[in-house]
């Protein structure tokens, strides 16, 4: 009988396009993976394999969360000039999020939610969206089929009204209930695949 690991693994990708352009792909992704023990194998190339992979092979991932990370406003500003760039940042992050959302639900139609993670430098909010928040998209213009739909003009309306600030007790406690009751819940509410008798 094969032991089987059940965990999370935080990818990350950094952004490495200049100009402000955009690079199609979201910052961070949380992954829930379950994988199975692979085989200690005897011969030299299938162990450097095996040791790649952690001596794991995966059979089942789904995402709890899509972040979109956006720079942090210059620290000389202040007041008003300050609150508008992390506002201005923060939008950006949800518009990114609109489409990754869009194109999450498309990929993952059985998926019932994801948390959608927006930042600008420590600012952060975030928002669970549900397969009903998303508008229907036009991929080859690759922007909502009706950009003017409830769908967009609402999107921003999901996420809190006030953001939270990275390090503060505030925002250590919203990551911890966002953990406790959406991300830790994935491990225990029953979706996750039996492993295949293939791999037994
Ligand atoms: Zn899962």
């Amino acid at each position: 009988m094969a032991s089987y690991a059940e965990n999370y693994s935080n990818n990350s990708a950094v952004t490495t396009l200049g100009g402000g352009a955009k690079d199609e792909e979201p910052d961070i992704l949380v992954n829930h993976v379950a994988t199975v023990d692979l085989k200690v194998p005897t011969c030299q190339e299938s162990k450097d394999h095996y040791d790649h992979r952690s001596g794991k092979k995966v059979y089942h991932y789904c995402t709890s969360l899509i972040g979109e990370l956006k720079p942090a406003p210059s620290r000389s500003l202040k007041g008003v000039d300050h609150a508008f760039e992390v506002g201005f940042g923060l939008k950006a992050a949800e518009t990114d999020l609109l489409e990754y959302c869009a194109a999450y639900f498309e990929c993952h139609p059985n998926a019932k939610s994801v948390i959608a993670l927006a930042a600008a430098g420590p600012f952060w909010k975030w928002a669970l969206i549900n397969p009903k928040h998303v508008p229907e998209w036009n991929w080859i213009l690759n922007e909502p089929a009706d950009p003017k739909g409830y769908r967009v003009t609402s999107w921003s309306k999901r996420f809190s009204e006030e953001y939270f600030i990275l390090g503060t007790e505030r925002s250590d406690k919203e990551l911890t209930k966002i953990n406790e009751q959406h991300i830790y819940r994935m491990l225990i509410d029953g979706h996750t695949p039996d492993v295949p008798i293939s791999l037994r």
